[in-house]
Order: C-alpha cells, then sequence, then structure tokens
C-alpha cells in the first residue's frame, strides 16, 4: 500500500475567535521591529528543550542516542525560506490545535484586550511589550508550517496556516519529521527576505538570544 492510501487528507480548523484577532493584527503590523518573531521561536525551541529535560529525569529512555538539546536555524535563500529546529519535547497532534489554535495563555489574552482598547498605532507599540509568543511569526511570513514529533512517539504531526483564519493539522511521515522535537518553517514574506542572509541572523541572536541555555546553529542550504 502505498502512502497516499493510508494518510488522511488535512483537516482544517478554524482560530479561536481571538487568535484570529491576533493573528489579524500580526500580518497588518506596522510594528517596526519584526526581529522579534526570532526571539520568541528561539525562546519556545529553549523551552521545549527545557521540558523534554525536565520529563527525561524520570523517563531517561526520551532522550535515545540524542541527549545533547540543541536549536538550529536553517537558512533557505532561494526559496526564501527560514526554519527553526529544535530537539526539545516536541507536540502532538493534539498538542498542535491546543497550542497554535488557542490562545492558551493569559499573558497573550490580556494583550488581546489591551489591543482592542487601543487606539490605531499604539496598538503597534504593544506588540513590543507584551511577548507575543509564536503568532508574532507572521509578521514576517506569510505561510507557517510546523511538523513536530513528541519525544518517544511514533507519530508525527504537520500544522500549516496562512494566517487568514484557519489551518490543517494532518499526519506527517517520519521521514518528513525531526527524530524528535519540532520544525518550524517559515515561508518569508518578500519584504522579509533579508531574514535568510546569515549576517543578519547572527546578529540578531546575539543580540536578543544571547542568554538561552541551549546551543543555536546557522545552517545555510546551499544555493
Ligand atoms: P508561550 O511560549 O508563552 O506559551 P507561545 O505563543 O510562544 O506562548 O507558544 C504557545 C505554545 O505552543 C507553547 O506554550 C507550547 O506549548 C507550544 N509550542 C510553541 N513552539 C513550540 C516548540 N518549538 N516545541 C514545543 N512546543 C511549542
Ligand atoms: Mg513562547
Amino acid at each position: 500500500m502505498t502512502t497516499a492510501d493510508t494518510t488522511p487528507a488535512p483537516e482544517s480548523h478554524s482560530f479561536e475567535a481571538d487568535v484570529a484577532k491576533l493573528l489579524h493584527l500580526m500580518v497588518h503590523s506596522v510594528y517596526s521591529d519584526k526581529d522579534v518573531f526570532l526571539r520568541e521561536l528561539i525562546s519556545n525551541a529553549a523551552d521545549a528543550c527545557e521540558k523534554l529535560r525536565y520529563e527525561a529525569i524520570s523517563n531517561p529512555a526520551l532522550l535515545g542516542d540524542e541527549p545533547k538539546a540543541r536549536i538550529t536555524l536553517l537558512i533557505d535563500a532561494d526559496n526564501r525560506r527560514l526554519t527553526v529546529e529544535d530537539n526539545g519535547i516536541g507536540m502532538s497532534r493534539d498538542e498542535m490545535i491546543e497550542a497554535l489554535g488557542t490562545i492558551a495563555r493569559s499573558g497573550t489574552k490580556a494583550f488581546v484586550d489591551r489591543i482592542q482598547a487601543a487606539q490605531g498605532g499604539e496598538g503597534a507599540q504593544l506588540i513590543g511589550q507584551f511577548g507575543v509568543g509564536f503568532y508574532s511569526a507572521f509578521m514576517v511570513a506569510d505561510r507557517v508550517d510546523v511538523v513536530s514529533r513528541r519525544a518517544g512517539s511514533d507519530e508525527a504531526a504537520f500544522w500549516s496556516s496562512d494566517g487568514q483564519g484557519s489551518y490543517t493539522v494532518a499526519p506527517a511521515a517520519l521521514d518528513e519529521a525531526p527524530a524528535r522535537g519540532t520544525r518550524v518553517i517559515l515561508h518569508l514574506m518578500e519584504d522579509a527576505k533579508s531574514y535568510t542572509e546569515r549576517y543578519r541572523l547572527e546578529r540578531i541572536v546575539k543580540e536578543q538570544s544571547g542568554h538561552v541555555p541551549v546551543p543555536i546553529s546557522l545552517v545555510e542550504k546551499p544555493g
């Protein structure tokens, strides 16, 4: 049997109303310091590595043959793509739906409330004050794909959205997923293509993520 016979079609889900509002704001953001998206994605990657380290205390088998935490930034300039990959705890399909489709955290909810109360330009300033998390990726990308495999699981899942109100989830083939952890693939907007420049990324990482306790490496896809 081929994969095509066994792989269910991607399911489409609507974002929770508050997420849709937040995304609208991100997509139409006039906030100039878009660099913060990288800090947010790296911080999520580092959190995921920390969660794995914690779970592995009682279940060392989760570490498999890759005990050392790592974060990798993959540059694919030809396709205008930037990928942030970690070998942390990963997400199951259901965890992806919960974590990336709803506003699970109170801080983000407070942000949405403040934004709605704010006048036009003021809203943009608030992006800098609140850590806006994963959704900030939509300031620089017109499509975000997430491929994840939870530590210890023999299944992987694929999430994808253009930030316009809905997202899809589907099973992912294991050979197209990280062995463990999460890969966030940003399809960069035309005016965000400078995020495929190694020196620019190195500078942003140094400025914003210098304190991150997981080694971050930069890999360029040969053009
Ligand atoms: P926060 O990090 O404050 O919880 P985010 O919007 O940055 O909020 O991320 C939302 C959630 O998505 C996280 O709490 C986590 O559950 C999940 N998540 C995001 N990125 C990753 C990742 N790289 N690995 C595992 N889970 C992730
Ligand atoms: Mg976060």
